[in-house]
């Protein structure tokens, strides 16, 4: 006999749920207004109007009360009381404790109860308000029925008052509650008609709006996703509400970045496989030479190898000290040192280079508080560049000036300049103005990305101030 199957278990799949579309929300969001303001107009119209009613019909009748209470013994009783029943469609009448009526009033033809009171019923209505401390409120339905067969709901309100002669009085309102079906009925219509109207207008502006924000936002999301995919050439339209609008302009700046260090990477990939093959090459070359041919193998040829080697170390030195430096792992070892004395000990470094002169322009022996190592680089890199681009004199001047408690070192050759509109990118990583014509001789690009990052790290000030044709200076700023 085989055993019965288990039942397998398929571990139940959640998949995550699908957020509600912006436009929908919106729809849902008039829909749920919409509908609260019919259920509360249909409420208030229709399912409250009778308690409401009959509140305003009892408030109305306790102040007609008041107000007749007053004028009891006036000589124009009679017509204030007609008068208040005329207007407000009661059923009026005065007496005493005797049951003789002073005055009475109904304001239509339709029968009611207090006509029918005799003198013995009103006597005994008397007393029971009296003893009950001379006000009363009944409500009963009506005796008497509409044209329609159906019997109004109707308040009696009597209230026992003296008059100033000291005569007992008592005032009996009598008045319908019970809305009158006609206004009942022309206000369902109305609502069913303001119902519709609310429906439809809410579903329009639910619409237009839905439509106005999610259009701009469905844009902007499209475009999004080509910008995820690599296309940062996309442009996100700015329309549409503010939000949107600054939304879009964030993606344009991210977007055009992208682009920015997108093309930095291309070049940065072109620029260093072209200066680490060339070196490479060079190398190479000399070597098999060397190998090959006995006759060769001479100083000259090995010196070579060393001084490509050389540019082959300094460039991966560079990028390696670059992107320690941005990648922000870098300790400073700050010392206090003789920043005067340190400048004089690179520039005898430069005595070998016969050809070029170096002065240096400098009061007194300055102490900063740094990293000498990584300043000693900063003026390196900036003598260096100075002897790359300086001029026919081949002079390259430095000069040390005291400030508000700053040192100003700065490095003036009088070679061919900088132009002005590429004064700031200078600062930029693997940035040349002159691309092709000196790539041979110079470095990588790195050399004052490398400077700028030394002396941010210090919190230190730097800048350049060129002109073509006469020479640059570039110059660093650091407390003393
Ligand atoms: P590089 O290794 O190419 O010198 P840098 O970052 O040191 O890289 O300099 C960037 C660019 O700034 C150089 O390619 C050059 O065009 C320009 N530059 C730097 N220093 C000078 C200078 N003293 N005179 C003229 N141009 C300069």
């Amino acid at each position: 006999m085989s055993a019965p199957e288990a039942p397998s278990f398929h571990p139940v799949e959640k998949r995550p749920r699908q957020p509600v579309k912006i436009r929908w929300q919106i729809a849902l969001g008039f829909g749920v207004f919409t509908l609260a303001i019919v259920i509360l107009l249909w409420a208030f119209q229709i399912a409250l109007l009778g308690p409401f009613y009959q509140a305003i019909k009892t408030a109305e009748v306790k102040n007609t009360a008041e107000l007749i209470q007053r004028r009891l013994e006036d000589s124009d009783l009679d017509i204030r009381v007609k008068k208040f029943s005329n207007d407000l469609g009661i059923n009026i009448l005065v007496t005493d404790e005797l049951g003789t009526q002073y005055s009475a009033w109904k304001p239509t033809q339709r029968e009611c109860l207090l006509e029918n009171m005799t003198r013995s019923d009103l006597r005994a209505i008397f007393n029971e308000v009296n003893l009950q401390g001379g006000r009363k409120l009944t409500t009963y339905t009506s005796p008497f029925t509409y044209q329609d067969g159906t019997c109004p709901e109707v308040i009696l309100y009597a209230e026992i008052a003296r008059t100033a002669s000291g005569w007992n009085r008592m005032i009996l309102i009598e008045s319908e509650i019970t809305p009158v079906d006609a206004t009942v009925e022309t206000l369902q219509v109305q609502l069913i008609c303001v119902t519709a109207v609310m429906i439809a207008l809410g579903g329009l502006l639910a619409y237009f709006i839905a439509r106005s924000i999610s259009r701009p936002v469905a844009a902007v999301n499209e475009a999004a996703k080509e910008l995820a995919k690599g296309n940062y050439e996309i442009r996100f339209a700015e329309g549409g509400s503010r939000e949107v609008s600054e939304l879009a302009q964030t993606l344009n700046y991210a977007a055009e970045e992208l682009s920015k260090v997108e093309g930095l990477r291309r070049e940065l990939l072109a620029n260093v496989s072209h200066d680490l093959r060339t070196p490479l090459t060079m190398i190479q070359g000399y070597a098999e030479v060397m190998r090959d041919l006995p006759g060769e193998n001479t100083p000259e040829n090995v010196q070579i190898i060393i001084e490509e080697t050389e540019r082959l170390t300094s460039l991966v030195n560079d990028l390696l000290d670059l992107s320690r430096l941005e990648s922000g792992v870098v300790a400073l070892d700050k010392t206090r040192f003789d920043l005067t004395e340190s400048i004089r000990a690179i520039l005898r470094r430069y005595d070998k280079l016969a050809d070029y002169s170096f002065p240096f322009e400098a009061g007194e022996d300055v102490f900063v508080t740094a990293d000498e190592l990584k300043i000693s680089q900063v003026v390196y890199n900036l003598i260096n560049n100075a002897i790359t681009y300086a001029g026919e004199d081949k002079t390259v001047t430095l000069r040390q000036t005291v400030e508000n408690g700053r040192v100003r070192i700065s490095v003036s050759d009088t070679g061919e300049g900088i132009p002005q509109d590429k004064l700031k990118d200078i600062w930029e990583r693997y940035y040349k103005v002159d691309k092709e014509h000196k790539r041979a001789q110079v470095g990588t690009g790195l050399g004052l990305s490398i400077v700028r990052n030394i002396l941010e790290l210090h919190g230190g000030a730097y800048g350049v101030e060129s002109e073509e044709g006469k020479g640059s200076t570039f110059w660093f700023e650091l407390p003393c």
